[in-house]
């Protein structure tokens, strides 16, 4: 019995591997002897197929794929357990705010445009800051003492320090202003025309305000170019002003107010960049696993 020629084409594949059944075999075989066509077919069947990609290539870039996919899970948790620490580091060495009291800090001396402080040794620092009048010239200095658990845990004896400005300002007046209590003291000078001068530090809350504009402008970006390459900056982008709040409630709390902006600052901007590096490698790493599963 003849078989027709698609049939004889099906089974050549195997025919070719030595797959058949013996009758199979014996079909093809009558069918290969009268059928020029299906020869030529079996011929093109038995070239060497063409060279496989190149497997340990392929495995080559598996590995690394994994490997890079280990350094940032490693990368990863090394940043768990960065961020708790250097928050408990960053609240440990928080300075606080100390209120005025008698004998905390006093003006002892002006000499050659050199004012000179003495303070106690409650105190772990004093930060102050000029505030030159433009009106009349004069300027006056706000400081601030300050002490921190750290300090405090070490138990600072008592003793007299000294603390120098150079030059010696028309006036002191000692505290930053605080939103708890608005106790200030003038140290030295006169008293401020029009009252006290009050200084909340507020800056902190601008920060996280222009950085909120920025995270509603930055999202919407990545949403619009979401396919685009651009969109890929605007991530990165979105992600900067996710982490900076973040790292604000990690060194600061829900607080705003600060009166050592640029001590809380810095600590901000490192838990910010841990923060970031957290959310850069949790999002690569969420983007394999579900590209694995489609
Ligand atoms: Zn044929």
């Amino acid at each position: 019995m003849n078989m027709p020629c698609s049939v004889i084409r099906d089974l050549l594949p195997l025919y070719a591997e030595d797959l058949t059944s013996e009758e199979t075999k014996e079909l093809i075989h009558v069918h290969l002897d009268g059928c020029p066509d299906c020869r030529a077919r079996l011929e093109t069947l038995k070239e060497p197929a063409a060279p496989e990609p190149d497997a340990s290539q392929a495995l080559r870039g598996v590995k690394k794929s994994i490997r890079r996919r280990r350094l940032q899970t490693a990368l990863l948790a090394a940043l768990l357990v960065f961020l708790p620490l250097f928050a408990l580091l960053a609240h440990s060495t928080d300075k606080i705010a100390v209120p005025y009291e008698d004998g905390l800090i006093a003006v002892e001396s002006v000499e050659n445009d050199v004012m000179t402080f003495s303070v106690d040794g409650r105190v772990s620092g004093v930060d102050s800051q000029l505030c030159p009048d433009p009106d009349n010239g004069e300027t006056t200095l706000l400081v601030q003492a300050w002490s921190n658990s750290w300090n405090e845990s070490r138990g600072l004896a008592p003793e007299r320090g000294s603390y120098s400005v150079s030059p010696a300002p028309d006036r002191v007046i000692y505290g930053y202003g605080t939103a708890r209590s608005d106790k200030q003291e003038l140290l030295y000078g006169e008293p401020m025309q029009g009252g006290i001068m009050l200084l909340p530090r507020l800056v902190l809350g601008y920060y996280l305000l222009y950085d909120a504009v920025l995270a509603v402008i930055f999202v919407l970006l990545w949403s619009a170019k979401r396919k685009a390459r651009a969109g890929e900056i605007f991530r990165c982008l979105f992600f900067t002003t996710l982490a900076y709040p973040i790292g604000h409630l990690l060194i600061k709390g829900p607080h705003t107010l600060s009166f050592f902006v640029p001590r809380d600052l810095a600590y901000i901007l490192i838990a910010a960049a841990a923060v970031w590096g957290l959310l850069m490698l949790g999002w690569s790493l969420w983007k394999q696993k579900r590209r694995e599963t489609v």
